[in-house]
């Protein structure tokens, strides 16, 4: 008597070029109460989240940007009005909060401990995680990210025999991973950095530079003027002392200028003052 070896895939999945014959062909569970297509998409989409992360990370401005001051909160975002580097965010949080959320869900289903980047993610008061920690470089992130995608591969098979209805909306949260890869296609194209050369005093020139985890290139920067190549950590870290000084000279701009308000106020007050004490004669004669 052989009767459960060949049960149905749960979602009656069938095989591809069979869906409008008389009686289409029942793909098998084979993973759990899954057939293998159900298995492969759910990994696939795990398999790209590393690499997708630290793209779209490299599209921040810079790494270090995303300073306690300036923190976005996942999920408020989305939207035509939404700027390119803030989409960025938006979608490099949803991905991690996404490995965060699912390697919690299924380390506490299988009574095991999760991996440590999911036990010290970034949350606020009530425990809600709110996204990639500060200062994350596209490296790092990529780096934390993946600890997390590959446990939950490694852990795939014992997470597919799980309950089928919680292993679906599993696999229906990582719809979202090719969603957002659509939106961030990497493609070799090099992109105008917010920095001109300044590291050469007498050079200026536009660097471009290839998002981190675009293939064929070990080249991460280049300035176009005067050619060097900068390498990965000396590109990220000459944008971060940049825009960091940058910002200090905005501030100082606006502090002048707000000493200079003050100052007008005053002789304007003083102007007043005497005007008033002796009329026309301080006036300029008319
Ligand atoms: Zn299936
Ligand atoms: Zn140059």
């Amino acid at each position: 008597m052989t009767i459960t070896t060949d049960m149905p895939c749960v979602n009656r999945c069938v095989r591809k070029g069979t869906e409008t014959n008389d009686e289409p062909e029942l793909l098998v569970a084979r993973h759990g109460e899954f057939c293998h297509r159900c298995f492969t998409r759910t990994f696939r989409a795990l398999d790209r989240v590393p690499a997708l992360v630290q793209h779209i990370v490299s599209n921040f401005p810079t790494s270090i940007t995303k300073a306690p001051n300036d923190i976005r909160v996942s999920g408020t975002g989305g939207g035509p009005t939404v700027p390119f580097n803030e989409q960025a965010w938006v979608d490099a949080d949803k991905l991690y909060s996404l490995m965060v959320t699912y390697a919690q869900v299924w380390a506490t289903a299988l009574a095991v401990s999760p991996p440590a980047p999911a036990r010290r993610s970034w949350r606020d008061e009530h425990g809600y995680v709110i996204g990639l920690p500060a200062n994350e470089t596209p490296t790092t992130a990529r780096r934390n990210v993946g600890v997390m995608s590959d446990w939950l591969k490694i852990t795939l098979e014992e997470i597919f025999r799980c309950d089928a209805e919680s292993v679906n909306r599993f696999s229906e949260a990582l719809a979202e991973v090719g969603e957002i890869a659509g939106k961030w296609p990497t493609e070799e194209r090099p992109r105008t950095s917010v920095m001109p050369h300044v590291q050469i005093s007498f050079c200026g020139g536009e660097i471009k530079y290839w998002p981190a985890g675009s293939q064929g290139t070990d080249t991460h920067a280049v300035c176009t003027a005067c050619s060097y190549e900068f390498d990965l950590d000396e590109y990220e870290d000459a944008v971060t002392t940049y825009l960091a000084e940058k910002q200090e000279a905005a501030r100082m701009a606006k502090a002048e200028a707000a000493a200079a308000t003050r100052a007008a106020n005053r002789s304007d007050v003083v102007r007043r003052h005497l005007l008033g004490k002796y009329g026309e004669i301080v006036g300029s004669p008319s």
